[in-house]
């Protein structure tokens, strides 16, 4: 008999097993279809006329990749969920889904890079954007165009970790008919729940902590079955940007122990956090999770965790400098990403782009790392010896 499934670690672990329809598989198989025969022409001409509750063509729907939907809906308390074949194809969906030519989009904090080359692809039809650095939703109103259809928000943004308040910002523009769109990343379902504040639409890179081995690339769209079905119809189906059910599998895996693996990453990232405020090198520690950070209440308000992913600026913001260190590591890997059971490491700062990080707002003495799962005595050695080449 199924398990009733509403505590996270149930859903993690057990929503969707359903051992009767599986022939008793302790996990649910893998659907490796590419599309679903019936016995019937009459039963297949009558689930044409609603896809998305039928198993036609895994374009559309499978049963591995809608079990993984299922638990990532019920997690961040939504109606509905798709996953897509990465982070960007979710985002660049839920974006477009809600435009038209002569809209307006207004992005708020440091966003994702793609994200934002995103907006500047679809302006050639018609689509404009701005981009604001206030987090006070007064602020932030006053940015708002007669135009704009969606509030676009990272909180944390990925690389500064300011936080913005989501309730503020979802109560504003809800008043304004303004669909407000957020990149959940960071915290994952398990550390923020978006919805539950008032915005819209919650997009995940599932590629990060959700997955967490780092051996898989995948999205998530989750929101209200109206804005779900909209997508499912349009952007999921004739961009056919689905994942693969042996991807979702994968997925479903690293779900299992994404609490535990949050856990974690918290407790590291949280020493790690703490012995750079110390460090004589260090300059400053973004992460909110720390007393130090002016958004520490406000995290607590909003956020049930923090996760692995902060970043520090050191005293000189020579690229050299910046290399050295970097290249000095061997617990942090050198790469992009983050959100997998390895410590990572990376700087914004290329050696060519100080006009870039100008404009967003990014110091050129910052460096980002992924605290990852290894011991933290040797995430903090070898930080420590890193720090050192400073001297
Ligand atoms: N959002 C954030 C904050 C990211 O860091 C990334 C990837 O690095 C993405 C979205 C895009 O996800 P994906 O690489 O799975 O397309």
């Amino acid at each position: 008999m199924e398990m009733d499934c509403t505590r996270e670690k149930d859903i993690c672990t057990h929503l969707g097993d359903d051992y009767d329809r599986f022939m008793g598989a302790v996990v649910p198989p893998i659907f490796e279809n590419s599309l679903f025969v019936y016995k019937k022409y009459e039963d297949l001409a009558q689930a044409f006329s609603s896809e998305r509750d039928h198993y036609i063509y895994t374009r559309g729907t499978n049963p591995t990749v809608e079990i993984l939907e299922d638990k990532l809906a019920a997690l961040e308390h939504g109606e509905s969920c798709k996953v897509f074949s990465s982070g960007m194809a979710a985002i660049s969906s839920a974006m477009i889904t809600l435009l038209k030519q002569g809209d307006h989009i207004l992005f708020v904090n440091n966003i994702y890079g793609p994200a934002l080359k995103y907006a500047r692809y679809i302006e050639r039809f018609g689509i404009e954007h701005s981009i604001s650095s206030k987090f006070d939703a007064k602020e932030i109103e006053k940015e708002l165009k007669s135009n704009t259809k969606i509030i676009y928000l990272e909180s944390p943004g990925t690389m500064t970790f300011k936080m913005l308040d989501l309730k503020a910002i979802g109560d504003m523009a809800k008043q304004k008919g303004i669909v407000t769109i957020i990149d959940n990343t960071w915290a994952t379902p398990i550390f923020q729940k978006p919805l539950d504040l008032g915005i819209d639409i919650s997009v995940h890179s599932c590629t990060k902590y959700i997955g967490g081995h780092s051996d898989v690339v995948g999205g998530a769209v989750i929101s209200s079955k109206k804005i779900m079905d909209q997508i499912f119809y349009n952007e999921f189906q004739l961009n056919g940007g689905n994942i693969g059910p042996f991807e979702a599998w994968l997925l479903m895996r690293g779900l299992r122990t994404l609490p535990l693996r949050m856990e974690k990453h918290q407790e590291n990232a949280m020493k790690v956090a703490e012995f750079l405020e110390t460090n004589k090198f260090v300059q400053r520690v973004n992460y909110p999770g720390l007393k130090s950070s002016l958004d520490y209440e406000l995290g607590r308000k909003q956020l049930k965790g923090y996760s692995g992913l902060l970043s520090f600026e050191i005293k000189s913001d020579k690229y050299e400098d910046i290399a050295n260190i970097i290249n000095t590591c061997k617990v942090f890997k050198i790469g992009v990403s983050w959100g997998g059971f390895e410590s990572l490491i990376l700087s914004p700062n290329h050696g060519n782009n100080l006009e870039e990080l100008k404009e967003s707002n990014i110091s050129p003495s910052s460096i980002r790392i992924s605290v990852g799962l290894e011991d933290i005595n040797s995430i903090i050695e070898d930080l420590d010896n890193a720090l050192a080449t400073l001297k």
